[in-house]
């Protein structure tokens, strides 16, 4: 009899989250040079990390030897200040991804019940099943989620609701009306987690963090992996009431977010001038890809994130034929959505590649 047997069922049922393919393998499996790929397939900053965050990686290299703070007691402070809230509200993770992992330790079992999108950020049904708890998935008309819906979908058993705003891989937010409408519905046995990976690249963002401060039941996510440019550092945060954030450090392991994370973090957050220079850099690329789909009469969703979602036929196809020609967007069947793909906003000049292969390949 196979150990297999003796494992969790419902971890053996698992379809591993599909991560953007890496420039690496590409080149390898594809004999290409590696300098020639594009890879537009994981929402990554195109400039790179912020210079501020190198430096302090550089000066914090010949001290690993130690042990991270484990208490993360000089970021914390700083992101509490940032957000005017305390630091007991500040917990960090290793990615914003493992705060996702934390929170369904926290609440989820057999019995207990999450709400997500139809077309949500993948990872949350991944972690669901992981716990073995129901995934609740509510239809999200125009890829918006519906709150509303969402809020009818609770039920005793529901613990937690997960709203991804914007969301990946759809690009739409849900306004401060429908949030607030929402939270007025909660019942005190269910978390509402606002995932804001994408929050620095919003014009206009809706404001959720009042919701930790009222007291409420609400953990919200954030990310240096996007408009930091800190994706390989596995560093994120949650900033939730203090009663969910209690219960969330006790979930981690004592050393989650490593040394040369929380130095880069700290630079990175004051590095203004790089976040100012990447939105610039992405709202050019979103108007870029937005018109280069309508011109070829490509349906696409109109995007506030760093990303869009274009639809293209065969999705598989393209992706494999994009790839062949070195550059590499996300195929989107993992998402229900076979006809799409996602591309992620790159500098311009390989955003004027990514639409040259596009036209090659759907061309011929
Ligand atoms: C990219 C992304 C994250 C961030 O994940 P990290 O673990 O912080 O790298 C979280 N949520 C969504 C919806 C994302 O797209």
């Amino acid at each position: 009899m196979s150990i297999l047997n003796f494992a969790n069922q419902f971890v053996c049922d698992l379809v591993a989250y599909e991560p953007g393919k890496p420039i690496e393998e590409t080149a390898r499996e594809l004999g290409l040079d590696p300098d020639a790929i594009v890879k537009l397939a994981s929402n990554e900053n195109p400039l790179g990390p912020a210079p501020a965050a190198i430096e302090a990686m550089r000066n914090e290299a010949s001290e690993v030897h130690i042990y991270p703070d484990g208490g993360g007691y000089k970021l914390r402070t700083a992101l509490a200040e940032k957000h005017g809230v305390g630091i007991e509200n500040v917990v960090l993770g290793n990615g914003s991804n493992e705060i996702i992992e934390l929170l369904c330790h926290s609440f989820l079992n057999p019995e207990a019940e999450l709400i997500a999108a139809e077309h949500a950020f993948v990872v949350y049904k991944l972690m669901a099943t992981l716990f073995g708890a129901k995934y609740v998935e509510v239809a999200d008309p125009d890829f918006i989620h519906d709150v509303d819906g969402m809020a009818d979908a609770i039920t005793e058993n529901t613990r937690l609701v997960f709203i991804a705003n914007p969301n990946n891989p759809t690009g739409t937010l849900v306004g401060q009306e429908a949030l607030d409408r929402f939270m007025d519905r909660l019942p005190d046995h269910v978390v509402a987690v606002f995932d804001e990976a994408y929050y620095e690249f919003l014009e206009d963002a809706p404001d959720t963090l009042k919701y930790v401060r009222e007291g409420k039941n609400v953990c919200v996510l954030r990310t240096f992996s996007k408009a930091y440019g800190l994706a390989g550092l596995r560093i994120g945060y949650g900033i939730a009431s203090p009663q969910v954030a209690s219960v969330l450090q006790k979930a981690r392991q004592p050393f989650n977010a490593n040394s040369m994370a929380q130095a880069a973090a700290l630079a990175g957050m004051n590095d203004k001038q790089h976040v100012a220079k990447t939105l610039e850099t992405n709202n050019a690329g979103l108007a870029f890809y937005e018109k280069a789909f309508a011109e070829r009469g490509l349906e696409y969703v109109p995007s506030v994130a760093n990303f869009v979602l274009v639809k293209v036929g065969d999705g598989d196809a393209l992706f494999q034929a994009m790839l062949e020609k070195g550059v590499i967007v996300r195929a989107m069947r993992g998402y229900k959505l076979p006809d799409w793909v996602r591309i992620s906003v790159g500098t311009q000049e390989e955003n004027e590649r990514c639409i040259e292969v596009l036209d090659q390949v759907m061309g011929g």
